[in-house]
């Protein structure tokens, strides 16, 4: 593992935008006109195969990127505003259709989803990785495996990078992929961000997103696995409140599902002081309270005899759905019937003829904030990404090069941002690093 001669390029990591970096970097080096045979370029990995969550991304189905312009993927995927600028030029000079055109060369097919999610039409996220492993053996990139980069060393305009295996190796451009610090387990400990700060950067801490809620009093046993559809989820503490609008699974240990994974970056921050977060479900999101209660007024009027749990099996809570709109797509989970009826204080049997007007606005505050729970805690190490990490000012987003030593370059989740679900995520990372290994490779030539 060790050589002093120096290589032209050294990538630490071989993740998604690790190995973007290193295709790019290739491509651009012959397009310039170097001999492979001069411009060698290097990956390490402390993993013993590359990509390794890229092959458990989407439920091992591989949620690769989100159709749409740039522009589009940038205002659906990214919404804190500073994320999205510092992304624009990532993402407008390496865009969806170039990531699939690339993994075409190896014949692989994709397709979008109805909500625009594209995946490998096998479904597969292997496929992916093998893809990239190919594509890397294509382009005479070195790949050193179970190679974790323990220093770096800049002196002289040279990095000199050491081994925890021992040994190391001088580079003339160094790209960090180390990504974030989610799911450990994958080679994500969070040694690039001490890598890099050893070299003079700063990072925000590292804190959960695309994370499931865990709740201090977990739901019951017989409301695990089910699901609400497209409800309004909000958290409240008393320095703020955050919503979305979504679907939201009970788990076990508490919630999970888009809207819930969606919303936990904020969660996490709402919570970020030791604060209280409670957070709770409207089954209605389409109908103010007034037009809800006057729904209700009407059933008490027109089936009087009808048992109030009944009504609530049938009643659907798609927008539209309870006033007869066309999109009706669910009803309320008949597991969650007696839970409304209990928080709402009204006995199992009770019909729409003898609730009085107490129980009515009780049932009414009930359906439109079902209290969910207050979360105990959300798992960094289980969240689908990090937010948090490599400061996004000491980055230059035109290049993916550091502002403070020059010749490095950041990339993927390693930096502060974090994309919402969708293949927003994976996106970031091809765009990221793409740019990294093409201007990396572009500043040697110059
Ligand atoms: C369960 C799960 C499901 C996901 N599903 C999706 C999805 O469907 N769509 C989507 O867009 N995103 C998804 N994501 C997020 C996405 O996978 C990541 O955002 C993306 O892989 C980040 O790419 P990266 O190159 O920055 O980091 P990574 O892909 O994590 O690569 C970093 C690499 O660096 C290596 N490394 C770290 N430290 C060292 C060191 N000291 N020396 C050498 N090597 C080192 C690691 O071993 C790793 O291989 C998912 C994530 C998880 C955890």
């Amino acid at each position: 593992m060790s050589d002093s001669t120096p290589l032209s390029l050294l990538i630490i990591g071989g993740g998604a935008s690790g190995m973007a970096a290193a295709i790019a970097a290739r491509e651009n080096a012959d397009r310039f006109g170097f001999k492979r045979e001069d411009f060698s370029i290097v990956i390490a990995e402390r993993n013993g195969r590359v990509g390794e969550k890229i092959r458990i991304s989407g439920g091992g189905k591989c949620n690769i990127t989100h159709e749409g312009l740039p522009r589009e993927v940038l205002q659906k995927g990214f919404f804190n505003k500073k994320e999205e600028r510092f992304l624009r030029t990532a993402l407008f000079s390496f865009t969806n259709s170039d990531i699939l055109d690339l993994l075409s060369r190896k014949g692989l097919r994709a397709q979008a989803r109805d909500d625009g999610k594209v995946f490998p039409v096998l479904a597969d996220g292997t496929s992916v990785a093998d893809a990239f492993e190919s594509l890397l053996e294509d382009s005479a990139i070195c790949i050193q495996f179970s190679s974790r980069v323990k220093r770096v060393f800049f002196r002289e305009g040279l990095f000199e990078v050491t081994f925890e295996e021992g040994g190391s190796l001088f580079a003339k451009r160094l790209v960090l992929a180390t990504g974030g610090v989610s799911w450990p387990q994958t080679g994500t400990t969070g040694d690039g961000l001490r890598l890099a700060r050893l070299l003079g950067h700063t990072q925000t801490t590292p804190s959960p997103a695309l994370a499931p809620l865990y709740l201090l009093r977990p739901p019951s046993a017989r409301l695990a696995g089910i699901s609400l559809r497209g409800v309004g989820l909000k958290g409240l503490s008393s320095s703020g409140e955050a919503t979305r609008r979504g679907d939201v699974l009970f788990t076990h240990k508490g919630l999970s599902g888009p809207a819930v994974l969606s919303i936990s970056r904020d969660v996490a921050l709402l919570m970020a002081n030791d604060e209280k977060c409670l957070v709770s479900a409207d089954l209605f999101p389409d109908h103010t309270h007034a037009i809800l209660e006057a729904e209700l007024l009407r059933q008490s009027a027109q089936k009087g005899s009808q048992m109030i749990r009944k009504f609530l099996q049938m009643c659907p809570i798609a927008p539209g759905g309870l006033l007869g709109g066309p999109s009706v797509h669910g009803t309320i989970p008949t597991a969650l019937i007696a839970f409304i009826m209990k928080h709402a204080g009204l006995k199992e049997d009770v019909a729409w003829s003898s609730l009085s007007k107490i129980g009515r606005n009780n049932l009414l505050t009930v359906l439109k904030r079902f209290p969910l729970g207050q979360v105990a805690r959300v798992p960094l190490e289980q969240g689908e990404v990090s937010a948090g990490g490599i400061a996004l000012g000491e980055v230059n987003p035109k290049t993916m090069e550091s502002r403070v030593v020059p010749g490095l370059y950041l990339c993927g989740e390693l930096l502060d941002y974090a994309g919402e679900i969708g293949g927003f995520n994976l996106q970031a990372a091809f765009s990221t690093g793409w740019l990294a290994g093409s201007s990396a490779v572009r500043q040697l030539q110059e």
